[in-house]
């Protein structure tokens, strides 16, 4: 159970690159790395435009000499202090990941960054790499990750509970761009522009998402080849997809798909994914996320509640309230924060084993996305044929 005793010996330094006053995103960055005190706000570069950071930065009770115009600034600047930042959080458009973090890792920074991390495979293995030498953490938030009944499926299909598995269906799949909203929304102009955006749209922006949490509950399962169709309903968007289906067959036998859209017309989220096992199944829905639904095949359909002692462990460990209060989104990615200080504080003890022990989506699960984005995006150029998983 969370109790805000503190986790760590010391909250770490730490800044933020973006998630300014206007960000979609910004606001639950904050508010998850201070709520456990693991993280302490000292500088930021909050915005491309320097002034509007600045000023934001100030509302953030920052201090004004750390309200940065620009991330170098800040890099080079702290540098210098004995009182300098420790980590940084990129919140920023898909197109800056890259350069941001690296800049960041070659400071020697610890890093939690947005996803997906960077826009190509190669590039991605370049910052595993630096992350490597430098002995950084780089997290990457793929929030729902940090829910505890995440934790409980993946302890259940461990346990054999499911029985074999043999198919994943997932979706992420909302309507909120059906129409070409972006001329009046910045947040969403980028996301439809290739310059800023990367190779893909949906794929990226939320397929990554239920993905990740299939890598999480199945982490032996390994992708053999797959088939994406991708489509633009809103033309303007072409090259890029607001539409996507993905087919997967996976080393040993399973099979899964994976649904990413914006055009899911009167859908809000439509996050979930579905665990099919010879004995039994699994689903969870972000709309829903304190109830986990377990299928026994010839059994009535049973509804696991977030918080009861029936639970495995493992999915007890981070609960801050009891069973019947709802925690959502707010609540996991608090979990990844402050897991993903713990990893840091390791990393700076020089504890790479404690580090790797803590069910954090690292490193490696940003490489992933991009690698899944990849395949797809070259899946689906080539007229949706089967591609082996590169
Ligand atoms: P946004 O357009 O709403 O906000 C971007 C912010 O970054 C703005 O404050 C902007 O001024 C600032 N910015 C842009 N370039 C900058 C730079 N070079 N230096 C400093 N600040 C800069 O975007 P958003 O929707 O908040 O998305 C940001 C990132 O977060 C994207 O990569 C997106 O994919 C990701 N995201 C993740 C989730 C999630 O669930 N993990 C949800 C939404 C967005």
């Amino acid at each position: 159970m969370i109790n805000g005793e503190l986790k760590v010996a010391r909250p770490i330094r730490w800044a933020m690159v973006g998630g300014g006053r206007a960000s979609q995103i910004g606001y639950i960055h904050r508010s998850a790395a201070l709520r456990d005190n693991v993280f302490k706000l000292v500088a930021g570069a909050f915005d491309i435009d320097p002034e509007r950071g600045r000023d934001f930065g100030l509302r953030l009770q920052v201090e004004a000499e750390r309200c940065y115009g620009d991330y170098q600034a800040m890099f080079d600047a702290e540098a210098k202090r004995p009182d300098g930042i420790q980590a940084v959080s990129i919140a920023t458009p898909n197109g800056t990941h890259f350069a941001i973090c690296k800049a960041a890792l070659h400071a020697g920074l610890h890093v939690v960054c947005e996803k997906p991390l960077c826009f190509t495979l190669a590039e991605a293995q370049e910052l595993r790499a630096l992350a490597e030498a430098k002995g950084r953490i780089v997290g990457v938030t793929y929030g729902y990750a940090g829910h505890q009944l995440i934790r409980q499926a993946r302890a259940m299909i461990a346990n054999g509970d499911l029985g074999e598995i043999r198919i994943i269906n997932m979706q992420f799949a909302h309507g909120f761009h059906s129409e070409a909203v972006e001329g009046a929304n910045p947040s969403t102009q980028w996301r439809v522009d290739p310059r800023f955006a990367g190779p893909s749209y949906v794929l990226g922006d939320v397929g990554t998402h239920p993905l990740y949490l299939s890598e999480v509950m199945l982490p032996a399962l390994k992708i053999k080849r797959l088939l994406c169709s991708r489509q633009s309903f809103v033309k303007s968007r072409a090259p890029l997809e607001d539409n996507a289906f993905v087919m997967m067959e996976y080393e040993g036998g399973a099979v899964g798909t994976l649904w990413a859209s914006a055009v899911n017309a009167g859908s809000m989220h439509g996050q979930k994914i579905r665990v099919i096992g010879s004995k039994a199944s699994l689903e969870w829905w972000d709309e829903h996320p304190n109830q986990l639904i377990y299928e026994v095949q010839g059994k009535p359909a049973q509804v696991l509640e977030r918080g009861m002692d029936y639970l495995y462990p493992d999915a007890l460990e981070d609960d801050r309230i009891g069973a019947g209060h709802p925690e959502g989104l707010f609540e996991a990615w608090s979990n990844l924060y402050y897991r993903f200080a713990l990893a840091m504080e390791a990393m700076d003890k020089g504890d790479a084993a404690l580090a790797g022990t803590l069910g954090i989506p690292d490193i490696e699960a940003g490489c992933e996305g991009v690698r899944w984005v990849e395949n797809c995006v070259r899946s689906a150029d080539l007229g949706a044929t089967w591609v082996d998983y590169a």
